[in-house]
């Protein structure tokens, strides 16, 4: 049996559209459309998932921040080699982030640094 999809045009055997279960009736577009549809309604609405994605860990902040901490402790290795292709990733601006922590905290690391060597110093 073979179907026409209602974006391509082009005669398909079913199994080229999805099946929906709850209308026990197939897709009218075929599988490749779909995707392709989905593609371009994402682009197209990046902004809004975006936000909706933002909010929605706002909104769940505590249930995620819980889950974040379990999955640390659980992958512990993982974590490490995500944070070190982060770094690397994103060196650059890795590295001007920390420049300008260094600028913000300088002299407070400067003082923290005195204190030590006078404390090593005296002892
Ligand atoms: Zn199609």
């Amino acid at each position: 049996m073979e179907k026409i999809c209602a974006k391509c045009k082009q005669e398909l055997p079913l199994d080229a559209f999805h099946f929906i279960e709850k209308s026990k009736r197939y897709h009218s577009y075929c599988k490749k459309c779909r995707k392709e549809y989905h593609k371009e309604w994402r682009n197209k609405n990046r902004e809004r998932i975006n936000t909706k994605a933002r909010k929605n860990r706002e909104e769940n902040r505590e249930i995620y921040r819980a889950y974040d901490a379990k999955w640390r402790l659980k992958y512990p290795d993982k974590i490490k080699a995500q944070n070190e292709k982060y770094y690397w990733d994103n060196i650059e601006s890795e590295r001007k982030r920390k420049a300008e922590w260094y600028q913000r905290n300088k002299k407070r690391i400067l003082a923290k640094h005195r204190e030590y060597r006078l404390n090593k110093k005296n002892n």
